[in-house]
């Protein structure tokens, strides 16, 4: 007969779990596999909630295998580690995203693009390759293979500076990738939430002009007064909108719901781009008509290799980006998913793990 999570492994671990589609976390059991020889364990004190967490829970995108214990931007300290172990030491703080496992061997892999490996193995709702499941950061510690994890500079602060580890890397690395790097260029922001909100401030250290595009009236003066963001459209009003026709150079669209995309093509200059983060639950629709007619692109992006999200840890750490945050008590989850999915977060929870996860 199967071991049961908590029997599985010989690392005592706990943390929250959601069971079905409710989507509802509770307390929940389970262990994680011993320290091997290239692995840290890591004691975690921080973890972001990304909309992904959201979608995952609610198994909107339809893979969840429950029970999932959801959370992939996690700060935390390292207490063990395996004698091959070179780049960690024992009270290293450290972090851990998205991904915890690639095959190492592959095209992407060997271009240190391991989130683009065919096998790549998430820090929650997968299986590792030694066939255990990965349970993400609502826990008190996670084992990972050290090539995985990020040095965490120790100017940035680990609650602030958490969501980095999914939404700071996700809106970064098309910005390197497709060329949103240049100064004076001017790029639209469609969605502030998590990741938008990091991408006006990075957007604004590479010297681009960041108007945001919102159906949030409400968050327009502290889009400008607080995140530096130059203006603020929304999206609901039809002669804003037709004013800012042909305006920008690029859009990079977060947005977790599905939306019409006519309207963000149409702000496009010619040969603009259109690059898609935000992963709705349904196929947007692709007009192709202002596509075509000017020569315009539309793209995506799945956050970043590791090599590269230590890049953007490094740059968020020397320009002072950290993400705006409301710090919760790890009871306070449900609620907290329960506003996310009203967009009612400036701009992004974040657990108090080491100070409120109690058995
Ligand atoms: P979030 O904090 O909830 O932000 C999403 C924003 O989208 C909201 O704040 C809201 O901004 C806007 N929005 C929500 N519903 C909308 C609707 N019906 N119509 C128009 N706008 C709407 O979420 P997040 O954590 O930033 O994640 C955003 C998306 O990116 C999610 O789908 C997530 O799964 C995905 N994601 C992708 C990657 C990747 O690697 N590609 C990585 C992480 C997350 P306003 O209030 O300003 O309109
Ligand atoms: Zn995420």
């Amino acid at each position: 007969m199967a071991k049961s999570p908590e029997e599985e492994h010989p690392q005592k671990a706990f943390g929250w779990a959601a069971r079905d589609s409710s989507g509802l976390l509770s307390p929940f059991h389970f262990s994680r596999r011993e320290t091997g020889d290239g692995d840290v364990t890591i004691k975690i004190l921080y973890c972001g909630v990304c909309h992904s967490d959201l979608h995952n829970v609610k198994n909107e995108w339809g893979f969840t295998m429950y029970p999932i214990v959801p959370g992939h931007e996690i700060v935390g300290t390292v207490t063990k580690t395996g004698k091959n172990v070179k780049k960690f030491k024992v009270g290293d703080r450290v972090g851990v995203g998205v991904i915890v496992e690639s095959c190492k061997r592959c095209e992407s892999c060997q271009q240190d693009l391991e989130n683009y490996c065919p096998q790549t193995i998430l820090t929650y709702n997968s299986y590792s390759q030694d066939g255990a499941k990965t349970y993400g950061g609502y826990s008190d510690i996670v084992v990972v293979d050290e090539h995985y994890v990020l040095r965490f500079p120790e100017n940035l602060p680990p609650d602030a500076g958490a969501p980095l580890l999914c939404a700071g890397i996700t809106v970064y690395s098309p910005m390197k990738y497709y060329g949103i790097t240049e100064p004076g260029k001017h790029l639209g922001v469609a969605g502030l939430g998590g990741l938008g909100h990091v991408a006006v401030k990075i957007g604004k250290a590479f010297g681009l002009k960041v108007t945001v595009i919102s159906t949030s009236l409400k968050k327009e003066e502290e889009a400008i007064n607080k995140l530096g963001a130059d203006s603020f459209l929304v999206s609901s009003d039809p002669a804003k909108m037709k004013a800012a026709i042909n305006t920008m150079d690029y859009i990079i669209d977060t947005v977790s719901a599905v939306h019409p995309l006519g309207p963000l093509l149409s702000l496009l200059k010619l040969n603009g781009k259109l690059i898609n983060v935000g992963l709705p639950e349904k196929p947007l629709e692709l007009p192709i008509f202002p596509l075509a007619m000017g020569r315009k692109l539309v793209g995506g992006s799945d956050i970043g290799g590791i090599k590269e999200t230590q890049e953007m840890l490094d740059f968020c750490a020397k320009h002072g980006i950290t993400a705006d945050i409301e710090l919760i008590k790890m009871g306070d989850i449900n609620t907290a998913m329960e506003r996310l999915a009203k967009s009612d977060v400036k701009y992004r929870f974040v657990i108090d793990v080491a100070n409120s996860l109690s058995q």
